[in-house]
C-alpha cells in the first residue's frame, strides 16, 4: 500500500510502498477513505510525541471500511462503514471500566503508538470498544473529522466545560479544535468570543456563530479584551491552540469562578507550562483537561449532526491526495490555515 513515512524528526516525509498490515486479534484493517490533518500530526513529526518510533506513518482521525477482521472481533464485519476516536482503548483497565476510555491506561492511538491513516489502510486495536458506526448519509470526510477535533471539541464544550444557554465562551485558538468548539457553543446558545491572529481564521469563527472576534495580532493583552468585552470575563474558556501564551489568556479572560479547558497540546521543554494559578485561586477558577470522547459517547453528537444542528462537513475547506500531503503537513508550522484539510489515500 501506499503510505506517508518519515526516518527522521522534522525530516521531509515522503510517500513510498510499505507492506499492508494485517489485523490484531482484536482489532481491524480499515481501508482508509478520508483522513484529517491535524496539528497534533505535526508535533509529532516534530518529535514532541514520545509514544512515536522510526520510521513512522502519521494520520489518527479518519474514516473508511473495514477490509479485515481480527478472530476475537464480535461486532464489526469487512464493508462496514466506521471512523474511531483517536484514542484508541483496552476496554478492561480501571479507567474503561469506568467508562473513561478517552483516559485510557494502556490506550493505543493511530499515528503515534503505531502506524496511522496518512496511508491507504489502517491497523485499529480493540474494535469491539473503539469503533464507530457512520450514519448512512455522512460523508467519510466529515467522519474523518470527527474523531480527534470535533468529538476533541464536543467533549471540551459540553461535557467537561458544561457549557449553558447565555454564557460567555472564548476559544483561543481558532485551527480545526477551535472552529468546532465555536460552532458547539454557538449551537449550545452560547455567546461566543473567537481569539486568533489569523483573519481568515475569525472570519470563518464568525462564520461558524462567533459574535464577537479579538484580533491577537493587533490585540497586546487578548485577556483584557475578552474581560472588556464580557463585561468581567468569560464564564467558560478554552485553550484550543496550546501555548504557553494562549493558555495564560484563557485562564486570565475569565471571570469569578470561570472554567478553563485545556484542550491544545502543550509540548515543552521542561514538561511543565506556567499557568497563572493564584488567579485560579483568588476568582476559584476551575482548570481541567479535556482528552478526546469515547466511542460510546458518540451518539449525542452524530445525533447533532444528523439533524443539522452541528455542522462538521461546513470545516472542511481544502481536500487533497497522500501525495500532497508531505508538504501540506511541513506548511503546518509556519501557516495552521484556516479550516481543515482531510486527505483521501485513493485519490
Ligand atoms: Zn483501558
Ligand atoms: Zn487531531
Amino acid at each position: 500500500m501506499k503510505a506517508v513515512v518519515f526516518e527522521q524528526y522534522g525530516e521531509p516525509a515522503e510517500v513510498r510502498e510499505v507492506p499492508t498490515p494485517h489485523p490484531a486479534d482484536h482489532g481491524v484493517i480499515v481501508r482508509v477513505e478520508a483522513t484529517g490533518l491535524c496539528r497534533s500530526d505535526w508535533h509529532g513529526w516534530q518529535g514532541h510525541d514520545p509514544d512515536i518510533t522510526l520510521p513512522h506513518v502519521p494520520g489518527h482521525e479518519l474514516a473508511g471500511v473495514v477490509e479485515a477482521v481480527g478472530d476475537r472481533v464480535t461486532a464489526w464485519h469487512p464493508g462496514d462503514r466506521v471512523t474511531v476516536p483517536f484514542v484508541c482503548a483496552c476496554g478492561t483497565c480501571g479507567a474503561c471500566a469506568s467508562g473513561d476510555q478517552q483516559v485510557c491506561e494502556r490506550q493505543t492511538q493511530p499515528g503515534f503508538t503505531h502506524w496511522g491513516s496518512f496511508a491507504q489502510y489502517v491497523s485499529l486495536n480493540h474494535a469491539d470498544v473503539n469503533l464507530v458506526a457512520m450514519p448512512d448519509e455522512m460523508t467519510f470526510a466529515t467522519a474523518a473529522s470527527l474523531g480527534c477535533r470535533f468529538a476533541t471539541a464536543f467533549r471540551a464544550v459540553v461535557q467537561r466545560g458544561r457549557v449553558a444557554p447565555g454564557e460567555w465562551v472564548a476559544v483561543h485558538g481558532c485551527g480545526g479544535v477551535g472552529l468546532s468548539a465555536v460552532m458547539i457553543a454557538a449551537a449550545a446558545g452560547a455567546r461566543v468570543i473567537a481569539v486568533d491572529i489569523s483573519p481568515q481564521a475569525l472570519a470563518l469563527a464568525r462564520k461558524f456563530g462567533a459574535t464577537e472576534c479579538v484580533d491577537g495580532a493587533s490585540t497586546p493583552d487578548t485577556a483584557q479584551a475578552v474581560r472588556e468585552l464580557t463585561g468581567g470575563g468569560a464564564h467558560l474558556s478554552l485553550d484550543a491552540l496550546g501555548s504557553p501564551a494562549t493558555c495564560a489568556a484563557s485562564v486570565n479572560g475569565l471571570r469569578r469562578r470561570g472554567r478553563h479547558i485545556q484542550v491544545g497540546l502543550l509540548p515543552s521543554p521542561s514538561g511543565t507550562t506556567p499557568v497563572p494559578m493564584a488567579r485560579a485561586i483568588g476568582l476559584e477558577l476551575e482548570l481541567l483537561g479535556s482528552h478526546g470522547m469515547a466511542a460510546h459517547a458518540y451518539p449525542p453528537m452524530l445525533e447533532l449532526v444528523r439533524a443539522g444542528v452541528l455542522r462538521p462537513d461546513l470545516l472542511t475547506t481544502t481536500t487533497i491526495t497522500l501525495d500532497e500531503t508531505p508538504a501540506a503537513l511541513a506548511a503546518m508550522g509556519t501557516a495552521p490555515g484556516a479550516g481543515v484539510t482531510v486527505i483521501e489515500p485513493w485519490s
